[in-house]
């Protein structure tokens, strides 16, 4: 029989990436009882080392993160000051298990959930009263009741779950009148990566590719520059899936994915147009960090117009000061740079 447990609690945050994390603290922080239900054995998402996308949504002159994100990255600097990925996960790890009203349940996936009707004082005729999470690594499922529920899955798991609308795609310029968008709204998205790092050694190091490497030359590198001398490199345009399902073909387009990161390290070790005889793979990821996934539809939508113009929201929580960033659904195989910025005032 595997085991079953009940917790209760004021707010359940499902994924336990950055905004995950910075839910559950907040919220712990008021004094509320949190259950923080996280699929992976770290935290931390796209940032965790995993994945290994660094966080980089609001830098520069008169820019910072600010709020439990600058207290994160102020308290890494310290810990880890040369930035290892083991010791960041271990930072995230302690600032949660330090918050006595989070309970952390790691290595468990939110997999169902149970709505009830009525009439609620938001004007709502349905809510969700609990989930479900199995946690593979005691073999025991979790049902978690609470007075509100997060979704910070990344994939809005508990759209599919409760049947709350959602969206996924591109929207076509007439919907909102935005200057960015595709004539025609269309199921495309951004695509997903599985990020490599390399490092230099101290002797020379072959790399012999296996059979299902991609072959790539020159050409295929159009706009992309895979120098690891390049201190910004982490080989964030090896981008697919963009014009597949982002959720459901994502076993499919990891395959590819490893397939040319490997084409790709055999391009920079081997072709002969980058002095690398001593540089060594030391990481790949083999969970594909999303871009875009299904985005649930809450009371407002945020338009290009309001981040071009600036729009102040009354009940606003965060700034963002990355610029509208548009990835080509077409990925590493769009002929042409990888992206367009459309830059804005920063913050
Ligand atoms: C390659 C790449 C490059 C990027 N570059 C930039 C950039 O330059 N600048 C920028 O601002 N942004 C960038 N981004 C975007 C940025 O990484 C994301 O916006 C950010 O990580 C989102 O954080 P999050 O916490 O919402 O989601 P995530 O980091 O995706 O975290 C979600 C977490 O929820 C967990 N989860 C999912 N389903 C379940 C479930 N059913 N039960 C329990 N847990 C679940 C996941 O395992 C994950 O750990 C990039 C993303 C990628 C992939």
């Amino acid at each position: 029989m595997l085991t079953t447990k009940k917790i209760k609690c004021d707010l359940c945050v499902i994924g336990g990436g950055i905004a995950g994390m910075c839910a559950a603290i907040s919220a712990a922080r008021e004094g509320a009882s949190v259950v923080l239900m996280q699929e992976r054995p770290v935290l931390g998402g796209n940032a965790s080392s995993e994945m290994r996308m660094w966080i980089c949504g609001s830098f520069g002159e008169n820019n910072r993160e600010t709020g439990i994100l600058e207290e994160l990255a102020l308290e890494n600097m310290y810990r880890n000051p040369s930035k290892s990925y083991p010791l960041w996960d271990t930072v995230l790890f302690d600032f949660v298990k330090r918050e006595k009203n989070i309970t952390l349940l790691l290595n468990c996936t939110c997999m169902d959930a149970a709505v009830e009707h009525g009439e609620y004082p938001d004007g709502r005729d349905t809510r969700i009263k609990s989930v479900k999470g199995y946690q593979m690594t005691t073999q025991t499922f979790f049902t978690v009741e609470a007075g509100c529920f997060a979704d910070c899955s990344g994939d809005s798991i508990l759209a599919p779950l409760t049947g709350a609308a959602f969206r996924m795609g591109r929207e076509g310029r007439d919907e909102f009148g935005e200057n960015c968008k595709v004539e025609k709204g269309d199921d495309m998205t951004m695509g997903m990566s599985c990020l490599i790092g390399a490092r230099e050694t101290e002797r020379a190091v072959p790399f012999t590719p296996p059979a299902f490497a991609k072959k790539l030359t020159e050409k295929d590198f159009y706009g992309r520059c895979p120098d690891p001398y390049d201190d910004g490199q982490n080989f964030w345009y090896l981008e697919l899936g963009g014009d597949r399902d982002s959720i459901h073909d994502t076993e499919q387009v990891r395959d590819e994915l490893i397939a040319l990161a490997l084409g790709t390290w055999d391009y920079v070790k081997n072709s002969g147009a980058y002095k690398t005889d001593t540089w060594d793979v030391d990481f790949l990821g083999f969970l594909p960090g999303k871009r875009e996934s299904r985005r649930m539809v809450g009371e407002y939508i945020i338009k290009e117009q309001d981040l071009t113009g600036n729009t102040v929201f009354e009940d606003e929580v965060a700034y963002g000061g990355w610029p509208l960033d548009d990835h080509y659904p077409g990925g590493f195989y769009h002929r042409g740079e990888p992206n367009t910025y459309y830059h804005l005032a920063p913050p």
